[in-house]
C-alpha cells in the first residue's frame, strides 16, 4: 500500500501521522513543494516579534521525527500532474529532477496562498515586491523575506494593509519590534469577523500600544516615496468619508486573506466547490478516484451553514486525519468547523465561535443578539478582568448560535470561548448552557461562569420562550 501525499503542512502531515497510527506497515511519501514540513506558520507573528527567538522552534516536529514516525519526506519537490487513471503523481525536484510516484491512494494538501488585492504597485507588471520591501505573508518562505528585509533596510515603519487576525498579529509583532505601524482595514473597523462592538475594543487596544488604525481606509497605490519624503515607500488610500490620504513608510505588509491552492487538483479534473476549493465530502474524499483532500485547499462543512470555506489551522489537522484515516480503508467523517477562533492583540484577546446576528439571518435562522459583561474570577481577588460579550440566539428555539468575546489576555478567553463551541457542537439552547456543572473558585472564575452569566443575560433580555 503507498499512500502519496502532497503538502507537508497541518494537513498533510496529520494524514500521514494518521495513516501510520493506524496502519505502521503502509508506505507513506509526503512531497513538499518547501524545505518546511510541519511548520508551525500560525507561529510565525511571534518570530517576527522576536519572542521566539529561533524560526527552527517553529516547527511541531523536526525532520529526524516525521521520519521516525514513518513516513518519506521528499522535500523541495513540487506535484506538478496527478495522472488519475494511472495513480501516479509527477513531481519535480528544485534541482530540476523529475520523478514518479506509484500511488494505491492520494492525498492533497496543497494548503492556501495569499491574496494580492488589485492595488496598483502591488500587481501588474511594475509590481513592487521583496527587494522594495513590500511583503505578502503566508510561508516560511515569505517570513524569511520579511525577516531579510527588517535586518537589511532596518525599517522604523510599517503599513499593514489589512485588519483581519493575522494583520493584528503583525502589527503587534513590528510594533513590539519598535517600528511605527499604521492599520489600514477597508471594512468599518478592524478583525472585522467581530461586531463593530467588539471591534472597536480591539482598535482600542492597538492604539493604547502605539498602532495608527485607520478603518474604512482603502488603499489604492503603493509606490516609492519621493525623495525626503518620511519613508521609502508611499501608500496611497481612500479614508473614511472618501478623503484621499497619503503615509510614508518603510516596509509594507499586505494581509488580504488566502485563497485555496487548487491548481494540481483542478487539473486532474476534481471538482471546486465554495469559494473555488476543492469539492469534498464529509470522508474528505475529491470527486476523482482514491484521491483524498483536506486543509486550506478544500471546501469547509460548517455545522450551522452547510458548504463554506473557512480556513483555519485547527480545521486542517482535523480534515487531515480523517483524510489519513479513510486513506487506509477507515470510515470517518469530518464532524464539521464552527469557525472558533481566537486572537491576542497585546494584553486583549478576542475570540468567536458559531454565527453572529447577520451571518445567522442569512443563514435562514431568527437571531437575537445580546450584549453582556462578566467578571472572570471573583473581583474581590486581586488581578480581576471584565470581559465583554456578545450571544447570539435564535428567537424561536432558544437554540444557541454564537458567541463573541474580548478581554485580557489573563481572562481566559480562548478557553471560555470554547465553552460555548462544545454547546454550540452540541446544539445546545442558550438558556441549557447555565445547566452545565462547570468549575469554580474564586481566584479564577465564578459560581456562574462568565459565559453561563453572557446566557442568562440572552434569556432576561426575554426574546424567547424557554
Ligand atoms: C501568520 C499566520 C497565522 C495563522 N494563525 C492561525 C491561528 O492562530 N489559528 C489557526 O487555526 N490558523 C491560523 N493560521 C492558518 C493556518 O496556518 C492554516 O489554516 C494552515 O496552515 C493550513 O494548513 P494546510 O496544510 O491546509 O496548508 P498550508 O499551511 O498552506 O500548507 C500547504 C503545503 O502544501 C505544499 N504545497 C503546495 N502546493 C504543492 C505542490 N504542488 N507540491 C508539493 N507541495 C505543495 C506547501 O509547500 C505546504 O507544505 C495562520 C496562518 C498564518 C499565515
Amino acid at each position: 500500500m503507498h499512500l502519496a501525499i502532497v503538502g507537508g503542512s497541518d494537513a498533510g502531515i496529520s494524514a500521514a501521522l494518521r495513516a501510520r497510527e493506524l496502519d505502521p506497515e503502509i508506505d507513506v511519501t509526503v512531497v513538499v513543494a518547501d524545505s518546511y514540513p510541519n511548520f508551525s506558520i500560525c507561529g510565525i507573528p511571534y518570530l517576527v516579534s522576536g519572542e521566539v527567538g529561533d524560526w527552527r522552534h517553529l516547527a511541531h516536529r523536526s525532520i529526524a521525527e516525521l521520519e521516525g514516525a514513518g513516513m518519506t519526506l521528499r522535500l523541495d519537490t513540487t506535484a506538478r500532474h496527478i495522472d488519475v487513471a494511472g495513480r501516479r503523481l509527477h513531481v519535480g525536484a528544485e534541482d530540476g529532477a523529475e520523478d514518479v510516484l506509484v500511488y494505491d491512494k492520494l492525498v492533497v494538501g496543497t494548503g492556501a496562498v495569499p491574496v494580492s488585492p488589485p492595488i496598483d504597485g502591488l500587481v501588474g507588471p511594475d509590481a513592487l515586491g521583496h527587494a522594495d520591501g513590500v511583503h505578502l505573508l503566508h510561508s516560511m518562505g515569505d517570513t524569511f523575506a520579511i525577516l531579510e528585509t527588517l535586518e537589511r533596510t532596518a525599517p522604523s515603519s510599517a503599513a499593514i494593509v489589512g485588519g483581519g487576525y493575522i494583520g493584528i498579529e503583525m502589527a503587534e509583532a513590528l510594533a513590539t519590534r519598535g517600528l511605527a505601524v499604521t492599520q489600514m482595514e477597508q471594512l468599518p473597523d478592524v478583525l472585522p469577523t467581530l461586531d463593530v462592538e467588539l471591534g472597536a475594543l480591539v482598535r482600542g487596544e492597538l492604539e493604547d500600544h502605539g498602532v495608527e488604525v485607520l478603518p474604512a481606509t482603502a488603499v489604492r497605490r503603493i509606490g516609492v516615496a519621493p525623495p525626503g519624503a518620511a519613508g521609502r515607500l508611499r501608500v496611497d488610500a481612500t479614508g473614511a468619508g472618501g478623503a484621499a490620504l497619503a503615509r510614508d513608510v518603510d516596509l509594507v505588509l499586505v494581509v488580504g486573506g488566502v485563497r485555496p491552492e487548487t491548481g494540481l487538483a483542478a487539473r486532474a479534473g476534481a471538482q471546486l466547490g465554495a469559494k473555488g476549493a476543492i469539492a469534498v465530502d464529509r470522508g474528505m474524499r475529491t470527486t476523482l478516484p482514491d484521491v483524498f483532500a483536506a486543509g486550506d485547499c478544500v471546501v469547509t462543512h460548517h455545522r450551522l451553514l452547510g458548504e463554506t470555506y473557512l480556513p483555519l489551522g485547527t480545521t486542517a489537522h482535523k480534515q487531515g486525519r480523517v483524510a489519513g484515516e479513510n486513506a487506509v480503508g477507515g470510515d470517518r467523517y469530518f464532524a464539521g468547523s464552527l469557525g472558533t477562533q481566537v486572537v491576542k492583540i497585546f494584553d486583549q484577546v478576542a475570540s468567536r465561535t458559531g454565527l453572529r446576528d447577520g451571518e445567522a439571518r442569512a443563514a435562514g435562522f431568527d437571531p437575537v443578539t445580546v450584549a453582556a459583561e462578566a467578571d472572570d474570577h471573583k473581583a474581590y481577588y486581586p488581578g480581576s478582568h471584565r470581559i465583554a460579550m456578545r450571544v447570539t440566539g435564535d428567537r424561536s428555539s432558544g437554540r444557541l448560535l454564537g458567541l463573541q468575546l474580548v478581554g485580557h489576555r489573563h481572562a481566559e478567553v480562548a478557553k471560555r470561548v470554547d465553552i460555548a463551541a462544545t454547546a454550540l457542537f452540541h446544539e445546545m439552547t442558550v438558556d441549557a448552557v447555565s445547566d452545565v456543572d462547570l468549575s469554580y473558585t474564586p481566584p479564577l472564575g465564578s459560581p456562574w461562569e462568565a459565559v453561563q452569566m453572557g446566557a442568562q443575560a440572552w434569556v432576561r433580555a426575554g426574546v424567547t420562550a424557554r
